[in-house]
């Protein structure tokens, strides 16, 4: 097996409440529940506060301590000396002509930024509760080195914090809360390998889920990665019912371990067993993404591996077909429509469920998982 480029083993360590701090002071978006009350605590105060102050930052987005007026004067004024709830700031957001989708460009407080996408199941003006699901980023830029991503292409610049992670779905929620809009699933498929900064990403799954919070039910929460193997078992021995993606693209080893090399750490009987472990012990079908590639992945001989693949390792799951977005400067050619209606129809020949990602927000380059920084900058150039 060859050795993979990327640090993908490298664990970090858990960062202590102390670490979490931000222009000197204590983040308090950056805390788990129990951690925010053992900091309270350790400032003279009842534990309750903990939830109050939980309430105001989730549930109505609110970031000013003088607005908390359940709280004392004096304790308001104690936090705004020792603590912070910091924000994404927003750049900009374009919404997509249909006004289904629409795209967010958020600046980090210490440089850098991330994409987020916001998509309706229905048009505004349909009758019913407006359901929403956000795609967000995980990191800025990705280790894992795939070769039709741009992401990839990038690099990883760093990991996002638990805070950057959630508040990219708290400022979308803040956003549509007055049009009686609410997010009700959220994908982890925008920048980066969400499974390469597992601590980060679990404790924000944790934040999601609050229900005085976001409520975000773990069932409406969806991990996608190139297959780390390792934190797949980890995550299953969460017991947390998050439906997972891997993203496969290929069903034999020489050719995945061209487009991707994590495949060359982990190839695929190996994740493939993962993913059963996973689908056992979280009861949750496994949901396996496969961009097709012209000439390159997309014969039916390869669906009809797709299903034997599936089969041997005895994995409840669900095939998505993604239609490739052009990357600039990579020579790949996205498959045409009927290579990639013969593809699906063999993968459900066989019974197994296989869709094609409609291309929600192809006018604003918004596509989940193929999110362009490089694109709206010029954008912004016109
Ligand atoms: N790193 C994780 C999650 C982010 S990418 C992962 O790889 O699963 C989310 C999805 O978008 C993945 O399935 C990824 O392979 C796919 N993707 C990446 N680049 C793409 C592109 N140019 N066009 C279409 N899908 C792309
Ligand atoms: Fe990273 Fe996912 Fe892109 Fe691969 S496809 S480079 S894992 S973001």
């Amino acid at each position: 097996m060859t050795a993979n480029p990327n640090p993908i083993t490298f664990q970090r360590l858990p960062r202590s409440t102390a670490e979490r701090v931000l222009d000197g002071r204590q983040n308090l978006k950056d805390l788990l529940p129990e951690e925010l009350q053992e900091w309270l605590i350790s400032a003279g105060q009842p534990r309750y506060r903990g939830a109050q102050i939980l309430r105001w930052i989730y549930a109505r987005g609110v970031e000013d301590f003088g607005v908390m007026t359940d709280l004392s004067k004096d304790l308001r004024q104690r936090l705004n000396e020792l603590a912070i709830i910091p924000s994404l700031t927003l750049r900009r957001s374009i919404e997509s002509q249909n006004k289904d989708t629409r795209k967010y460009l958020f600046d980090l407080p210490n440089g850098g930024e991330i994409e987020s996408v916001q998509m309706r199941y229905q048009h505004p003006e349909e009758k019913g509760p407006g359901r929403v699901a956000v795609c967000i980023s995980s990191q800025v830029g990705c280790a894992m080195g795939c070769n039709f991503c741009a992401s990839g292409v990038m690099g990883l610049k760093r990991h996002l914090s638990t805070w950057e992670i959630v508040d990219q779905v708290l400022q979308i929620q803040n956003s549509i809360r007055d049009q009686g809009e609410r997010v009700a699933n959220v994908v982890f498929m925008g920048l980066g390998e969400p499974l390469h900064n597992y601590d980060e990403v679990l404790r924000a799954v944790q934040l999601l889920n609050l229900s005085n919070g976001l409520g975000i039910g773990m069932r409406h929460l969806t991990i996608s990665t190139s297959g780390l193997v390792p934190q797949i078992y980890q995550l299953a021995d969460e017991g947390y019912p998050i439906r997972l993606a891997i993203s496969l693209h290929a069903v034999r080893d020489d050719l995945r371990s061209q487009m991707m090399p994590v495949n060359q750490r982990w190839n695929i009987a190996t994740l493939l067993e993962a993913c059963g472990v996973y689908c056992n012990k979280t009861g949750r079908r496994v949901t396996f993404e496969y961009i097709l590639l012209d000439g390159v992945n997309d014969s039916e001989e390869e669906a009809a591996e797709l299903v034997v693949l599936l089969e041997r390792h005895k994995i409840r799951s669900l095939v998505n077909l993604i239609p490739w977005n052009p990357v600039d400067g990579v020579g790949y050619k996205r498959s045409e429509p009927r290579a990639i209606k013969r593809f699906q129809n063999v993968v459900e020949r066989s019974g197994i469920r296989c869709t094609v990602r409609q291309e929600k927000g192809a006018d604003i380059d918004a596509a989940c998982g193929q999110l362009r920084l490089r694109d709206l900058k010029e954008r912004e150039k016109v």
